[in-house]
């Protein structure tokens, strides 16, 4: 966590305090039931968010305290089991039954600072609670409107999901945490708008994400959700102007550009793309994926040096980023640097093995190395992973016609036209390996089939004529 977002939820917690319900003295020491404590996190209207897990790790640093409780406390609000199926954490890992209070007390989530002062409408408060009966009551689904500071606390959200690191993981675009939203009373309008994209109804969809944004129009969260719901669903360009209205709001939100320069990328604007992912990373220099999608559209305008710059700067993020590394072996290898190319592939590879396209560029590239043995490895580990994969079939059968294992190489060069019997080249290779093992007539087909598919293929028609001249 950046230490300026820390700063900015210190003060948030602060502005909170005088909010909340004020007593003289420790009233819940005196309650002495704690039972608050085993659910106040876990049970109250809205779930931790990450940035206060981020905000706790935090505090635990700066105080030298040990690490590791954080993860206790995910475990304690997922309710998770033992072996036995029973609960590992019945009361908070952060309560300190020696001190009879909490152990983290200024860094608490949100959720247990407004456990007390305001109470959602049917939430089970034991009796002996002294806030039972002078704690608000707020409805379900307008909670968060009649708390205070919920929007602050959206926005705060907001910005660290900007200052997070990214990698390959992109669910954290398309799945935004939205249990902020869901207290409010727009969220069934939010919903609805996601049934309709769901449907196919997208103008409909779009009107009750209008009608949210116009109601909020200064909230840039509410802005980017309605974004990424366009964006998962496909409708990139529809996308453009939620985001733009988000990034406009928060202008040093990282996360935001990132998502608007998806939407620009996938609508086809790429030079937009390209400026608002360098935004991106330039606001948050740890997003990786927004590296490697900076060098795939510098790789489409054939800017390879460029496009290898980005994603070697992907890479120093992410060194296990395998699709960077396969991306940028691609680029060496038309750059002539062999070596290094298949430093990347392997690597790749090793990261990513049930991928058979990556066997199958690691095999092209052994071949280009004169490495036969090896490249027949790669291109029989990638049919092996998915048996239609026709190029790895047809580059079997090139390799076995260059060894002469004609029989072979028929076999796979046939497996590649059944797989894919629209390419000239497949056919041409076919009808060669038939030709070794003089099978003219089938040949002659072959050549004829990959003329009608490509007539410029001049190696088939030379080799027609040769046969046909016998
Ligand atoms: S139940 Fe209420 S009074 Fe008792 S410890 Fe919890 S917050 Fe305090
Ligand atoms: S974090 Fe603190 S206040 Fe919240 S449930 Fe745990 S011990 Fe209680």
């Amino acid at each position: 966590m950046t230490p300026n977002l820390f700063k900015k939820i210190s003060k948030f917690y602060q502005e909170l305090e005088p909010h909340l319900i004020q007593v003289e003295g420790n009233v819940c020491k005196e309650c002495d039931c704690w039972e608050c404590c085993t659910f106040a996190a876990r049970g109250g209207d809205h779930a931790v968010a990450e940035m206060e897990f981020d905000y706790i790790e935090q505090y635990y640093q700066d105080k030298g305290y040990p690490q590791g409780d954080v993860q206790q406390f995910k475990d304690y609000l997922s309710r998770k089991k033992n072996d036995q199926g029973k609960l590992i954490y019945s009361i908070c890992p952060f309560f300190d039954q020696k001190q009879h209070g909490c152990s983290i007390y200024s860094a608490r989530p949100l959720s247990c600072r407004l456990y007390g002062s305001f109470f959602v409408e049917g939430f089970p408060v034991p009796d002996r609670c002294y806030f039972k009966t002078i704690g608000k009551k707020v409805k379900k689904n307008k909670s968060l409107e009649e708390i205070p500071l919920a929007f602050q606390f959206s926005e705060l959200k907001s910005e660290h999901l900007g200052t997070k690191t990214i990698k390959k993981d992109r669910s954290a675009l398309f799945n935004p945490d939205l249990s902020y939203l869901q207290t409010f009373d727009f969220f069934e309008l939010y919903q609805k708008g996601g049934r309709l994209l769901a449907d196919g109804k997208l103008e409909a969809a779009i009107q009750c994400y209008d009608e949210i944004c116009s109601q909020y129009s200064n909230w840039s969260f509410v802005a980017f959700c309605a974004g990424t719901e366009l964006i998962k669903t496909g409708h990139y360009k529809q996308a453009v102007p939620y985001l733009t209205q988000a990034v406009k709001l928060a202008q040093d939100n990282g996360f935001y550009h990132f998502a608007l320069a998806i939407a620009y990328h996938f609508s086809g604007e790429i030079e937009k793309g390209i400026a608002a992912y360098l935004e991106a990373v330039r606001l948050n220099p740890q997003n990786a994926v927004a590296y490697e999608a900076l060098g795939n559209l510098h790789n489409r305008l054939g800017k390879l040096e460029e496009a290898l710059h980005y994603y070697d700067k992907a890479l120093e993020i992410a060194p296990d980023q395998h699709e960077s590394l396969f991306y940028s072996g691609a680029i060496l290898m038309q750059l002539n640097r062999l070596s290094e190319a298949v430093e990347r592939y392997e690597k790749a590879v090793a990261l990513s093995p049930d991928y058979a396209p990556y066997h199958y560029a690691l095999g092209v590239i052994y071949e280009r190395l004169k490495k036969a043995e090896e490249a027949v490895k790669q291109y029989e580990d990638a049919v092996k992973l998915d048996p239609k994969h026709a190029p790895s079939y047809m580059s079997l059968g090139t390799l076995y016609l260059r060894e002469g294992l004609n029989e072979k190489s028929e076999e796979c060069c046939r497996k590649a036209v059944e797989l894919d019997p629209e390419n000239a080249l497949h056919h041409f290779y076919y009808g060669v390996s038939l030709l070794k093992l003089n099978q003219l007539q089938k040949t002659e087909i072959e050549l004829k089939k990959s003329l009608e598919i490509n007539p410029s293929l001049s190696l088939a028609a030379l080799l027609l004529d040769q046969i046909k001249s016998r």
